[in-house]
């Protein structure tokens, strides 16, 4: 396998390195984040290393529908469905994406607040500095 191709992602999928997986399938893995950022912070990582979200293709729809349905059905069973939870997919280096192997952000477990919590400066026209 070629570098690009082998992501620490890939790693986890192929059980390299560990972590704490929730689901695998043929298309998808799930595994918790090991920085969470909120009571549940769940990573759904196609098993390709699709790169960036950028980088999908037709052919990959059907594991995109996976990731949401996975998604789903563990924010059921770690029992934050009916309060609500969000997805989050950073793109690139302007989306904060720090690993190149797309992956889908599953997280809850308390009010997560606004979507973005500070406005970057070059948008905040009220800023004087
Ligand atoms: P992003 O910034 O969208 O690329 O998110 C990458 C996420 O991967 C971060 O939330 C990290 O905490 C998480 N992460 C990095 N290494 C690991 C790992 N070995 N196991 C689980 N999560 C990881």
């Amino acid at each position: 396998m070629s570098d690009e191709n082998d992501t620490l992602f890939s790693k986890i999928v192929r059980g390299e390195i560990m972590a704490d997986v929730l689901h695998q399938d043929g298309y998808v893995t799930a595994f918790r984040d090991i920085a969470p950022q909120a009571p549940v912070h769940v990573l759904i990582v196609p098993n390709e290393p699709i790169p960036t979200a950028a980088d999908v293709e037709a052919d990959h729809e059907p594991i995109l529908g996976r990731m949401m349905t996975v998604a789903r059905r563990i924010a059921e069973a770690e029992g934050i469905a009916e309060d609500g939870y969000r997805l989050i997919i950073n793109c690139k280096e302007h989306g904060g994406q720090e690993v190149n192997h797309l992956h889908m952000h599953l997280l809850g477990g308390h009010p997560l607040g606004p979507m973005l919590t500070r406005i970057p400066p070059h948008l905040n026209e009220t800023d004087d500095t």
